[in-house]
């Protein structure tokens, strides 16, 4: 089982600002507000039976809204155009409501909000099974364009939009209680919908633990809510130790549960600003208390709380989202194997993996085309590029190599050449690096032949049968 094929995180993040006083909703006040441009604001409203609306005022200045969050298509279906001359378009892999040059100000949608998996993003809806949602905001963050040509040039990658505009305001209308960064708020969220966190509707009970503090699905198996704050502290315990201080913050978690119903088990997490992680687990394995399932949820916990201590330092560009998922999976099982949850057995199973997933995402396409066409590559490839930079950079560790990297963007985003010039910085071998740069950007001919070159070039030894991984292992240095 692929366990962590579903993980959605480690995606653009941005810092933290508090969210505006929340307050009742005064209809006759806000109908003011919207209808007072420049600004563009966003208005929803959570309906009694799972029918929301949403309504847009624009400025006249813009005729286009793209999605940020956007990588996959799940709007143009579900959601449903009330205002003539609007609608909801998919334009060169970017989700944008589109003004005819004639239409209203105001514009409103019905939809339901997606609960299914978006690949690399957030949920939109995560379900709980006391009937509470906690809602994605960032899926409502839009970039105000001037027309559809303005979406198309954006080529499905928001970050290529450099300039300001992307603060649209969004107001959230509820009759259930809402709990947003921390904070508790009734009838009405008022936020920048760039925060891009979840906020939890319900009635919401804060478990506050050792390691965390946070609302867990009351539907959960009791083997994993009880084990969830013991899991937590080895695994920060041994970040800690890897990144050399603790988080900034007590970690706040999203547990919810979503059902015995599927076959086998399936974990997805992502990480938000604030120290926020969501977890999503469900499946019929679960029924029953399992020790098998303890190391498979370790690693989850490892990998997602990676990002963590990953921190604000996110991807300027989703295709080199490889680097950070890379590096969260090599050293989730990195912990994994200190804290003897897993063993060479597991290590073996899941580098065989990687390397046929990985040399299959790269027939014919570069690792960056395999990234945009889904999350192909992300995990896999990045795994086996993380554990060879690991090799590469001697007594220094992925996460000495995270801070290198770090250091060099300024604040901004990270590119997979900051990432190469921190593996220079710490000693790696130039030759090997200029061939992990052609790796990650052009296409190779025998992605397999050239990832064992590579692990050879570093120490990392890998024997094949017939195509397939038998044996594994890799340098004192990089465990
Ligand atoms: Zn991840």
């Amino acid at each position: 089982m692929r366990f962590l094929k579903a993980t959605a995180c480690g995606l653009a993040m941005t810092a933290l600002l508090a969210c505006q006083p929340g307050g009742g909703a005064d209809t006759a006040s806000l109908e003011a507000e919207i209808k007072t441009p420049p600004h563009v604001s966003v208005l929803i409203t959570d309906g009694e039976r799972g029918d929301w609306t949403l309504q847009i005022t624009r400025d006249p200045a813009y005729d286009a809204f793209a999605f940020v969050r956007a990588g996959a298509d799940w709007r143009s279906t579900e959601w449903v155009s009330q205002t003539l001359g609007v609608s909801m378009e998919r334009i060169d892999g970017m989700d944008a409501i589109v003004f005819a040059p004639n239409a209203a100000e105001v514009a409103t949608f019905a939809f339901r909000p997606y609960s299914g998996e978006v690949q690399a993003t957030y949920t939109p809806r995560i379900p709980f099974s006391d009937g509470a949602d906690a809602i994605f905001l960032g899926a409502f963050n839009m970039i105000p364009l001037t027309d559809r040509a303005a979406v198309a040039a954006l080529m499905g990658e928001a970050s290529n939009h450099t300039d300001e505009g992307r603060d649209v305001p969004l107001s959230l209308i509820t009759d259930r209680p809402i709990l947003y960064a921390g904070e508790r708020h009734t009838g009405r969220l008022d936020v920048k919908a760039h925060q891009g966190l979840y906020a939890y509707l319900g009635e919401a009970t804060i478990t506050e633990g050792e390691s965390f503090k946070g609302v867990i699905d009351p539907g959960m198996p009791d083997f994993i809510t009880k084990g969830l704050d013991e899991d937590l502290v080895r695994v920060f315990t041994a970040l800690d130790k890897r990144f050399g201080e603790p988080l900034d913050q007590t970690a706040s978690l999203l547990v919810a549960f979503r059902g015995f119903d599927e076959p086998g088990f399936s974990l997805r997490g992502g990480v938000l600003p604030g120290n926020m992680m969501s977890f999503e687990i469900s499946g019929d394995v679960l029924k029953t208390e399992n020790p098998r399932i303890q190391p498979y949820l370790q690693r989850f916990f490892a990998h997602e709380a990676t990002h963590l201590y990953q921190g604000d330092t996110r991807y300027e560009h989703k295709r080199h989202a490889w680097i950070g998922e890379g590096a969260a999976e090599t050293m989730s099982l990195q912990i994994a194997m200190d804290l003897g949850l897993a063993d060479a057995a597991v290590q073996l199973e899941q580098y065989a993996e990687n390397y046929a997933f990985c040399d299959e995402a790269l027939k014919g396409r570069t690792l960056e085309d395999a990234i945009r066409r889904g999350n192909e590559g992300n995990y896999d490839c990045g795994d086996l590029l993380a554990l060879i930079a690991d090799a590469a950079i001697g007594e220094h560790s992925l996460a000495d190599l995270w801070t290198a990297m770090a250091s060099r963007t300024d604040g901004d985003g990270y590119t997979a050449e900051h990432h190469f010039e921190a593996m220079l910085e710490l000693g790696a071998d130039p030759t090997l690096v200029e061939r992990m740069r052609r790796f990650t950007s052009e296409t190779v001919d025998d992605p397999l032949g050239e990832l064992r070159a590579m692990g050879d070039a570093v120490g990392i030894e890998a024997n094949f049968e017939d195509g397939a991984l038998v044996a594994f292992s890799v340098p004192a240095t990089a465990r």
